[in-house]
């Protein structure tokens, strides 16, 4: 049986999995850098109580008319089993277009990588930072930071183009200088997101669920995360969710998640001047958190080396959302089918 290993536990590498056991008899191996899947599709728990959470990276699912014909029975299946549900909660600033439909996650958006990690039934190995890729007898040796490695025949990378790049061994002489280029080009915004926690009970007194802040320089987004998810808070506490501007992202690059948390929570509490004291805040620093300019025509996935198959994809080789995902994984699988 061919051993195939998905680097990343994100969106694309829970599609990967659960596409790969669906339709092939393959054993699927799935190393994650992280303790926690998900990628950028995160869930974070507070540190005062494990059952009050907020979403610091996607908020919710956009569905364009296209992708809710070419992608029907994926939103189907996840609407059906309660995973999403529609993005009913006002969203002040929204730019939506009427054609389109919003989804909320209620249980975290980092519950739709779960569906498909638990529908490929594949356990993800966290922990597992890959550092080298050599070709030693047909197969491939892929090396941990912790020092060991494993041989696999089949390798599939999710992560963000510049991690891949950052790959050692051989990997970096079986590209070609025109994909090196490609994958060069290809470009990412910084951005920051603060999750505030705060104790059951505690009363947030704003209209909204969620705001965009067109004219702020350093804010762009809040949400109420629990009034965004619908859910009821009243046993968990609320959570409050703050991302940041690109420039803001930029400016502040360089600086400790410390500094930058007390930069945020000063903004904040000039928007918010009322809001409560947090029970415990967690910052995030998103180094690679959208793609603003993809690889050129969008081609899903790029195959580095064809015997064996290493072959690269993500939202790098499409777009930034649930369907940018979806498409490179499918782009993967078309790319699969005469290995396996
Ligand atoms: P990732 O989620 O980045 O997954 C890659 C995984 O690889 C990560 O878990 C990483 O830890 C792991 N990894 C990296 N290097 C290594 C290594 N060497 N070894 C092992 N593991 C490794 N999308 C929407 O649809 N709606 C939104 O509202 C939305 N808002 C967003 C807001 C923010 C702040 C951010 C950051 C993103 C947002 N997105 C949104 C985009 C969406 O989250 C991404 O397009 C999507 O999650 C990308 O999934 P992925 O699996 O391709 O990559």
């Amino acid at each position: 049986m061919a051993r195939v290993l998905v680097v990343g536990a994100g969106l694309t590498g829970g599609l990967c999995a659960a596409l790969l056991k669906q339709k092939y008899s393959v054993s699927v191996t799935v190393w994650e850098q992280a303790r926690g899947l998900g990628g950028r599709m995160n869930t974070t728990c507070s540190a005062h109580s494990p059952r009050c959470t907020a979403d610091l990276g996607a908020q919710y699912i956009t569905r364009t008319p296209r992708y809710a014909q070419l992608h029907a029975s994926f939103y189907e299946e996840l609407l059906a089993q309660g995973v999403l549900k529609p993005l009913t909660s006002p969203i002040e600033g929204l730019m939506a277009k009427e054609e389109d439909s919003h989804f909320m996650a209620p249980q975290g958006i980092s519950s739709v990588v779960r569906h498909y990690f638990e529908k490929s039934g594949v356990e993800v190995s966290f922990g597992h930072y890959v550092t080298e890729i050599y070709l030693k007898d047909d197969k491939w040796e892929v090396c941990k930071e912790a020092g060991d490695s494993e041989q696999f025949d089949i390798i599939i990378l999710t992560m963000p183009i510049p991690q891949i790049l950052q790959l050692q061994g051989d990997i970096k002489n079986l590209m070609s200088e025109s994909q090196k280029q490609q994958l060069r080009s290809v470009r990412y915004s910084c951005r920051f997101a603060l999750g505030l926690f705060y104790e059951a009970g505690t009363q947030i007194d704003v209209p909204w669920a969620a705001q965009y802040l067109p004219n702020n320089p350093s804010v762009c987004f809040l949400s109420i995360d629990n009034r965004k998810r619908d859910t009821d808070a009243a046993d968990s506490g609320p959570s409050v969710v703050v991302h940041t501007t690109v420039s803001f992202g930029k400016e502040n690059e360089d600086k400790s998640l410390e500094a930058v948390q007390e930069a945020i929570l000063q903004q904040v509490s000039g928007l918010l001047p009322g809001l409560p004291t947090p029970a415990s805040a967690t910052c995030h620093r998103w180094t690679y958190s959208q793609v603003t300019q993809a690889i050129p025509d969008c081609p899903g996935q790029m195959t580095l080396h064809r015997t064996p198959l290493l072959i690269c994809g993500g939202d790098g080789f499409t777009r930034s959302n649930f369907d940018g995902c979806l498409e490179s994984a499918l782009c993967i699988m078309e790319a699969l089918k005469p290995h396996l």
